[in-house]
């Protein structure tokens, strides 16, 4: 007989009816956005890219917002997502901790961008706007967008990072198949790729320049707004649904996490899955947190706490948050999607106050993690999964030594199936 616990499914009835906005419990309050010339950013500036639905969701102090019937709808094609206990990874470790996974790979997109992206979408259409202008590092998030396009009726334009495109060149497929129009970036089109291309024409772009090509984009036209997929509030509010969900499903099986893991790009999936936690932290709960990010792009283990743009253009308001500054290139390692500068200024407060702690992973062991995982659980983790699945298997194997097994709790943010050429170039060392 498998166990009860092997795959913990909730009926759509408990789909979350609210996302939950922790500002108002986090430890520390928020420092406010700047404007370049160091003064708090007023709601208003952010109208030329955002509807004011959203402005306020990413400011408010508000804890709940109903979850609007057009999105709870699009949400109930694949959510709730299972929560998975991955026995044949504990077992092929050969360790007693539990180790359970948030599987986010099931939604149209594949990752759990699709979240935010149908909220999004939403939000916008009901603004009255027409189009959508959006940056994409490794494809995930502009696949999320173009879905979302669909779903709502809008004209979506994809900046997609050079190195990505030419890496992952299904993904611009994909994209063009639900309608977008993908550039390669730094393009021709814009102010901010044009002077890129001009500096360096061999540029391999980063995500902070696409950034500031869609934001120009999108502040340029009045029938555009611009759509981020991660760092800000208001995305972290929207992937809160992973939380609520976890905690649902871990009660359901009669478990408390010891352990909640997930990889950290820009914040959104780890911020989604940690927020509804931080409560009952507060109140005592041990329960420790942990984002993994890639060594190679070290933000919250190596940036400095400061006030930064989040795009290289400067064009962005000022975020409080952990940096390694606007104009750091990451190295084009595979996963795309953890090649950012920044971090989201809620993860950056949580760990600045202690309540999260960070780790670097990387090397050999992410993908030796990543083929173990598929060969005992049967899905290919997305590169930037892996991360926290490599986090999840060093600290399963550290308390079988310290023989205090544990559970832990980590987010497979996406499959893998559009990476495959990561996993192509460590093939022979598996
Ligand atoms: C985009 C992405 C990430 C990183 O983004 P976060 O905002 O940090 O969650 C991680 N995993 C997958 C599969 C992604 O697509």
């Amino acid at each position: 007989m498998p166990s009860e616990d092997t795959l913990i499914t909730l009926p759509k009835t408990e789909i979350p009816r609210s996302w939950y906005n922790v500002l108002p419990d986090l430890p520390e309050p928020l420092e406010p956005y700047l404007t370049p010339s160091g003064e708090a950013v007023k709601p208003e500036q952010l109208a030329a890219i955002f509807p004011a639905s959203l402005i306020e969701q990413e400011l408010s102090p508000r804890r709940l917002f109903d979850i609007p019937v057009p999105v709870a709808e699009a949400l109930a094609r694949y959510r709730p997502t299972p929560l998975q206990r991955a026995a044949g990874l504990e077992k092929a470790l050969g360790v007693r901790s539990r180790i359970y996974f948030k599987n986010e790979s099931v939604s149209p997109s594949g990752s759990h961008k699709s979240n935010t992206a149908l909220a999004q979408a939403h939000f916008n259409r009901e603004a009255g706007i027409r189009r959508l202008a959006t940056e994409t590092g490794a494809g995930q998030w502009g696949t999320a967008l173009s879905i979302a396009g669909c779903a709502f009726g809008l004209e979506i334009r994809v900046y997609m990072v050079r190195v990505s495109l030419e890496q992952k060149p299904y993904r611009k497929t994909v994209m063009n198949l639900m309608g977008a129009e993908v550039l390669s970036s730094p393009s021709d089109l814009t102010a901010a790729g044009r002077r890129a291309k001009a500096e360096n024409p061999r540029t391999l772009g980063s995500l902070g320049l696409a950034i500031s090509e869609a934001v120009e984009d999108a502040a340029s036209r009045s029938d555009t707004n611009y759509s981020l997929g991660s760092v800000l509030n208001h995305v972290i509010l929207h992937q809160t649904v992973i939380g609520q969900e976890i905690k649902k499903q871990l009660s359901l099986a009669g478990v408390s996490p010891d352990y909640l893991i997930a990889c950290h790009g820009g914040g959104s999936n780890f911020g989604g899955m940690a927020a509804p936690f931080v409560p009952e932290i507060k109140d005592g709960a041990r329960i420790a947190l942990i984002a993994a990010e890639p060594e190679s792009c070290p933000t919250l283990t190596r940036g400095r706490f400061a006030h930064d743009h989040g795009d290289v253009a400067g064009l962005t308001p000022l975020l409080p948050m952990y940096t390694l500054g606007k104009d750091f290139q990451p190295p084009a390692i595979h996963a795309g999607g953890l090649r950012y500068h920044g971090a989201s200024p809620i993860v950056s407060s949580l760990v600045k106050s202690g309540m999260v702690k960070p780790l670097a992973v990387g090397g050999a062991d992410l993908f030796r993690y990543a083929a173990l995982f598929a060969r005992t659980e049967f899905i290919i983790p997305a590169p930037e999964s892996a991360h926290a699945l490599a986090a999840a298997c060093l600290k399963a194997l550290e308390l079988e030594q310290a023989g205090t097994p544990g559970t832990i709790v980590f987010v497979l943010s996406g499959h893998g199936l559009l990476d495959l050429s990561a996993f192509e170039s460590f093939i022979d060392t598996y």
